[in-house]
């Protein structure tokens, strides 16, 4: 179920991180399948309720990933992890029409151009 769902997801995403662009091939590209609202605060195991991220960006946005992300990159310090993350969380709470149309946008911040 978890399986199917997540393939949806990331074939409606096009395979590509829905915060900074990257897809699988791009240097230390690994694509999740995220809840924008998570389950333990009611969110549901719907198409609607997911978001494919890469690792990175997902490890900003979802505590339980900081650990193994940025354990490495402690340099980062928690508080700029902090507000990174609260830049990204009301980005993927956004309905898919305006993120989508904001997309670009978002991307160029990070500085990556992508159709
Ligand atoms: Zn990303």
């Amino acid at each position: 179920m978890w399986r199917r769902l997540s393939r949806q997801a990331k074939r409606r995403d096009k395979s590509q991180c829905q915060i900074c662009g990257d897809r699988p091939g791009d240097p230390y590209c690994e694509l999740h399948v995220h809840h924008r609202v998570p389950r333990s605060e009611g969110g549901s195991d719907t198409l609607e309720n997911l978001i494919t991220l890469c690792d990175l960006c997902h490890a900003v946005v979802t505590k339980r990933w900081h650990g193994p992300w940025f354990g490495e990159a402690a340099k980062w310090g928690r508080a700029k992890i902090e507000e990174a993350r609260e830049d990204f969380v009301w980005f993927i709470l956004l309905p898919d029409r305006e993120r989508r149309a904001i997309q670009p946008q978002v991307w160029a911040e990070f500085g990556v151009e992508r159709a």
